[in-house]
């Protein structure tokens, strides 16, 4: 299995670029995701690792091979594609043996290893059946076991799930994961769905706009974004726009000025002026009892949404804008109703401040 190095990476169509200057590294065994929204350069990423594409600028290693001009075929690689691409005329058997009859494996071995291949993704009993006859999750286990087949160095997935309805692909990506796992291959997997990433990943790099934002592993991502992109495409977060002032070397503490009034934080860099305090919105609580360090805003439920397990509302601060509220286990009686008057009480421990133009954390 390979490890991946990627040095400023640079991928041009005409002058735009659909990755720019891109740097990371990528450990034997690990399952790394391009997360993103459309159009962020996952795909571009994805097809110049796997040589589809010849990127402008900048080098790839696999180990400690330089790949640049390393046709697609020397690459090592396994690839499962968001419409499974398998050979609608040819049977299972047929798809999963295509990749070893082009590399001239013999009879018996190819035999054996389609068949390994199948028990994996437990389509063992349907080897002579036609791709039309299976189903979704079926037809993308097929793609699985055809790109694991030939044991590459490196497994590269494009959006695999997305053709399939939500609860297959939960249960698929939690298959995927399991034999990523059992296989300890190399995997690098393109989403733009959040969930799935946080769910499937040792590792995350979060992409906007052909640059990486950040990398890091779910929950670093999650609790502690790197700018207001990241906070923004990760999961719900209020943007609350405040000031700070007074930063205190000795403490690193400084005062934070939100809807008028004065709470004392600790940052992590040095920081005074406009700022940008980033809180998801189950870290505030209606009707609070407000505990120490908690700011306390007053405003009117403008809006709610019942989800079953929660209830969102939002609520109009005035002060510093809507913010969005989760409440869970509400019991339906007790709902607060558009027009009420309430009070939140935000965590500010939990709150990520960004600087004003939300391109850095400061705490
Ligand atoms: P999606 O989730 O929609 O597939 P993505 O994050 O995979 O999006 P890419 O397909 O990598 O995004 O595209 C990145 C940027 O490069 C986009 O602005 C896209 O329009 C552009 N782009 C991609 N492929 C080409 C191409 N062959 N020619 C010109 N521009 C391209």
């Amino acid at each position: 299995m390979s490890s991946i190095r990627i040095e400023h990476l640079s991928k041009y169509f005409g002058r735009s670029k659909g990755i720019d200057d891109a740097d990371l590294h990528i450990q034997q065994g690990e399952f790394f995701t391009l997360l993103g929204p459309s159009g962020c350069g996952k795909t571009t990423l994805l097809r110049t690792l796997a040589g589809f594409y010849r990127q402008e600028e900048g080098h790839i290693y696999f180990d400690d091979r330089l790949m640049d001009d390393e046709p697609v075929y020397n690459r090592d690689t396994g690839m499962v594609f968001q419409n499974y691409a398998i050979f609608p005329h040819l049977s299972v058997f047929e798809n999963v043996a295509y990749g070893l009859k082009a590399r001239k494996v013999k009879k018996p071995e190819l035999e054996r290893r389609v068949m390994e291949a199948l028990e994996l993704v437990e389509l063992g009993a349907y080897r002579d059946r036609q791709p039309s006859e299976m189903s979704g999750g079926q037809q993308q286990r097929i793609a699985l076991a055809r790109a694991i087949v030939i044991h590459p160095g490196l497994l590269l997935m494009d959006e695999p799930l997305s053709n399939l309805d939500a609860k297959l692909r939960l249960k698929m990506r939690a298959e995927i994961r399991a034999l990523q796992q059992k296989l300890s291959i190399t995997t690098v997997y393109v989403t733009h769905d959040q969930e799935e990433a946080l769910a499937v990943s040792d590792r995350i790099a979060v992409l906007s706009g052909g640059r990486i934002q950040q990398i890091g592993r779910p929950h670093e991502i999650y609790l502690n974004p790197a700018n207001r992109i990241v906070a923004d495409f990760i999961g719900t977060s209020n943007f609350l726009p405040v000031r700070v002032a007074g930063y205190d070397e000795a403490s690193c503490k400084a005062a934070l000025e939100l809807g008028g009034q004065r709470f004392t934080v600790r940052l992590d860099k040095p920081y005074e002026g406009e700022a940008i305090v980033s809180i998801r919105p189950e870290h505030i609580r209606l009707d609070p009892q407000p505990e120490d360090g908690q700011a306390v805003l007053g405003g009117t439920v403008s809006g709610l949404t019942f989800l079953g397990e929660k209830v969102e509302y939002i609520v109009d601060t005035g002060a510093v804008g809507k913010v969005q509220v989760h409440a869970y286990q509400t019991a339906y009686d007790s709902l607060h109703r558009p027009g009420q008057a309430v009070s939140l009480s935000l965590d500010l421990a939990c709150a990520v401040i960004f600087d004003g133009q939300g391109r850095e954390a400061v705490k």
